[in-house]
């Protein structure tokens, strides 16, 4: 019998855990909690849904319900124990996450393939293991890591700016240009006059807050600590002073309107977030606000009247790898290949996201297994976390990822459909050809 080692008994662990084990592996299943705990969670139970209780869209025509169908035909384990823990929701997938959370821990508890130990690991050995242990993974771990991975690759943040739609961006307004012309213009940018500018400011300065958690505000002592002022979220730059962001993340100088060669009074620049330039980033506009104040005043921002949020922006306590310089293509690390990386330690962002990630390193270890289809949101999350890329930040299921229909449809519903009908009829080929 096949031996394996699984670290972190949170989402991404327990899928791996039940995929090897129902596969007649003998798996070693290490939790920390509730001899040790978390900043965010509060029971003993495995696979603890820390915050929200929502899974997000059943939709297939959404990014996040297609991923779960293609983790369904992977052959998903946590998936159908959600669905049975659901609650109504309309088209999300919520469940009651102490059901939920207790139900799995029972399968795994009783699972004749698995042992259940409860402590901490403090140390990697060179059997077969997966690291699982999620984005508050422990000190201790963490210091080991850093032995293979070296502490500039182990980020202890994530500060996150939006992510917008190309197609619902007013291209009468916005511009396409690199600062005084250096390199290609990637970048496009939204410019403002000077109403605009303070009204913008005004706007960030009386919006509704997220209040900070307790863990957060340990989290905050740690960015002073660590001085990662680039992560500042853009609220608290406009408290500072109201000229702060135009002298700082907004300065215009070199970004002349090449349609008037006039100067703006200050500009936010969007980032292309893939190569088909489907979305974008808001350059440096990481922010805390909460979700609905962020869609109120992004739409304030000129060129971004009618804009599609893909992605909000969010600043929380996030130890993640920094995958592209440090894993192989298979998700083992390059320094230590008998060790694997699953869950959000590993770049992906969200519970559907680190459940996939679980699902995804068994199948590469068990099946060697060497791609996913490209136009699927599985193979591109996959891709995200090793390839090469500037500002490597933990990647949610969003159709930005995926690349561009050969047809051009303009009906964003129809558009949506065809981008699942693809990926799904793609998968399914795969996997019969496999
Ligand atoms: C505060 C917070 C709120 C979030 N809210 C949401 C949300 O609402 N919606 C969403 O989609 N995503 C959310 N996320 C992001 C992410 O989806 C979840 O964190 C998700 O649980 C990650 O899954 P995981 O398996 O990678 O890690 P976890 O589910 O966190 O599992 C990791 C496990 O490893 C254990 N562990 C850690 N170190 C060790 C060690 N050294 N030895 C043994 N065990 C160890 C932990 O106790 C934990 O049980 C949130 C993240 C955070 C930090």
């Amino acid at each position: 019998m096949e031996k394996i080692n699984i670290i972190g008994a949170g989402l991404a662990g327990c899928e791996a855990a039940l995929q090897f084990a129902d596969n007649n592996w003998q798996v070693s299943l290490y939790e920390m909690r509730p001899e040790k705990q978390t900043e965010a969670h509060q029971t003993a139970f495995l696979a603890e849904l820390v915050c929200s209780n929502s899974l997000k869209s059943k939709l297939e025509t959404t990014a996040s319900g297609l991923l779960k169908k293609e983790m369904k035909l992977l052959g998903c384990k946590l998936l159908p124990i959600a669905e049975e823990c659901a609650v109504a929701a309309g088209n999300a997938l919520a469940v009651d996450r102490d059901k939920f959370a207790m139900e799995v821990t029972k399968i795994i508890e009783n699972h004749p393939n698995i042992n259940l130990i409860r402590r901490e690991v403090t140390q990697l050995n060179d059997e077969l293991t997966i690291v699982a242990t999620g984005p508050l993974t422990s000190d201790a771990m963490t210091k080991e890591l850093i032995k293979y991975v070296g502490e500039e690759h182990l980020y202890f943040f994530d500060a996150i700016a939006p992510i917008v739609s190309a197609e619902s961006l007013d291209y009468d307004i916005v511009y396409r240009k690199t600062r005084y012309d250096k390199g290609e213009a990637d970048y496009l940018n939204c410019p403002f006059t000077k109403d605009e500018y303070y009204e913008f400011v005004n706007a960030l300065n009386e919006a509704d807050k997220h209040e900070a958690h307790e863990f957060e505000n340990i989290f905050f002592e740690t960015i002073k600590f660590h001085f990662y002022e680039n992560c500042t979220p853009i609220e608290e730059l406009a408290r500072r002073g109201k000229d702060t962001l135009r002298y700082g993340v907004m300065r215009p100088v070199g970004l002349e309107d090449p349609r008037t060669d006039k100067r703006p009074f200050a500009v936010i620049q969007l980032r292309a977030e893939n190569s088909n330039n489907s979305s974008y980033n808001l350059v440096g506009c990481q922010t805390m606000l909460k979700y609905g104040e962020q869609k109120r005043i992004l739409r304030m921002i000129p060129g971004l009247k009618n804009v599609e949020i893909l992605r909000y922006g969010s600043i929380h306590q996030n130890r993640y790898l920094n995958g592209p310089h440090i894993l192989n293509k298979n998700l083992s690390l390059q320094k230590k290949d008998n060790i694997y990386i699953a869950g959000q330690l590993s770049g992906v962002e969200g519970y559907v996201e680190s459940i996939f990630s679980g699902l995804l390193v068994s199948r590469i270890i068990q099946d060697n297994l060497q791609e996913l289809p490209a136009t699927t949101i599985s193979g591109q999350l996959w891709r995200h976390l090793i390839a090469e890329q500037e500002n490597f930040q933990p990647m949610n299921a969003n159709y930005g990822i995926i690349p561009a229909l050969k047809e051009r449809i303009r009906d964003k519903k129809l558009k949506k459909q065809k981008y699942s009908e693809r990926a799904i009829k793609d998968m399914e080929e795969f996997l019969i050809n496999r």
